[in-house]
């Protein structure tokens, strides 16, 4: 999270601007926090331009609970598609594959660079009730660089990539995000969705905190939301419009982006295996291509301060993570390292 963002939730903590008790301990149903949720909503709708037949929901479960929950309140036909292009777009599948008939319309080749084949080339899936997608692959670090062409709504899982970059919202169908990475503390999921998807989760028996309709017909709050969550995300969103809006913050992701696959196509020492039309600007997963200095690197990494380097335990290797909020100077270090450690052991 930005620091600005920290030190306001700081300085806040004890009395939110004089009312006399923390976010913490405020009642959901208080004017000052219909203010907070109101104005968060606001602001995340200027930053993505998010169209007006579109509703923004708040929910919790993060982004797992929605693999489960735009089945249950969006599939409409018995059939739902996916794109397969790595480990989190596999695991909202497989959470899919008890719940409906699910198809797989495309996967990631290999040759030998991973890539995303185009949307032409997918299979035919007009009779599923939406294609899902995994915008971004937070542990391959592979990422749409085009929105698919499809004839069926796209419901994307936009939890690594939100807030990146612009996005023509007009282009899916709903998007969701845990907000652990771009917009705030885990415990709040956010959701934009089409008011005509929205429409046909009204028929359902869904519990209500789990219906999209029920949902968005009490404001995101049919119970007590994730109050504190709520109020940093809204800092978030307020310290990006201060930073000039996504195009600002876009241009930044990708110079960083750039800086750190550059130095690791510069040395041999360093293996990133996403081909370049699919890189994330968000993950950087690489590898040494000696295996046994990966401890080496990663003891000398944290003694110098970088933290969370390690790869996902499911692929190993090494991974470094650009959100919004790390800044360029972080970034002029990690280049420093990786020049330093590929010199050291050339
Ligand atoms: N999708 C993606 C793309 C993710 O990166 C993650 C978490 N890293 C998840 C889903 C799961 O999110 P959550 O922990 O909020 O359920």
């Amino acid at each position: 999270m930005p620091e600005s963002v920290l030190k306001t939730l700081q300085n806040d903590l004890l009395d939110y601007r004089g009312c006399g008790v923390s976010v913490l301990e405020m009642s959901h149903r208080s004017s000052e926090f219909a203010q907070i949720a109101e104005k968060a909503e606001q602001n995340l709708r200027t930053l993505l331009s998010v169209p007006d037949e579109y509703s923004v929901l708040f929910m919790q479960g993060g982004a797992s609970a929605q693999f489960a929950l735009c089945v249950h309140n969006l599939d409409v036909k018995g059939s739902v598609a996916y794109a397969n292009t790595g480990y989190w777009s596999k695991k909202a599948m497989n959470v899919a594959q008890p719940l409906t008939r699910v198809k797989e319309v495309t996967q990631c080749i290999s040759d030998p660079l991973q890539r995303i084949p185009d949307s032409h080339s997918w299979v035919d899936a007009d009779t599923a009730s939406f294609i899902h997608i995994t915008d971004n692959e937070t542990i391959d670090g592979i990422v749409f660089k085009k929105v698919p062409e499809v004839s069926v709504p796209l419901v994307v899982d936009m939890s690594s990539s939100i807030l990146s970059q612009p996005v023509d919202i007009s282009r899916y169908g709903l998007i969701y995000a845990g907000a652990q990475k771009n917009i705030g503390p885990a415990g709040i999921t956010v959701l934009i969705i089409r008011n005509d998807l929205l429409e046909r989760s009204a028929a359902n028996s869904l519990p209500p905190v789990f219906s999209y309709w029920a949902t968005a017909a009490a404001d995101s709050m049919l119970n007590t939301p994730p109050t504190f969550a709520w109020y940093a995300a809204g800092l978030v969103f307020e310290w990006l419009l201060e930073r000039g809006g996504l195009a600002a913050v876009a241009a930044q992701n990708e110079q960083q982006a750039q800086r750190l696959y550059s130095v690791i196509d510069e040395h041999e020492m360093f293996i990133n295996t996403v081909h370049p039309e699919n890189r994330s600007r968000m993950n950087i997963p690489f590898a040494l291509s000696d295996d046994t200095l990966t401890q080496r690197f990663l003891a000398n990494a944290k003694q110098q301060g970088f933290i969370g380097l390690k790869g996902h335990k499911s692929i190993g290797g090494l991974r470094a993570s650009l959100y919004n909020a790390v800044p360029d100077e972080s970034v002029d270090a990690l280049v420093s390292y990786l020049n330093g450690f590929a010199r050291e052991h050339a």
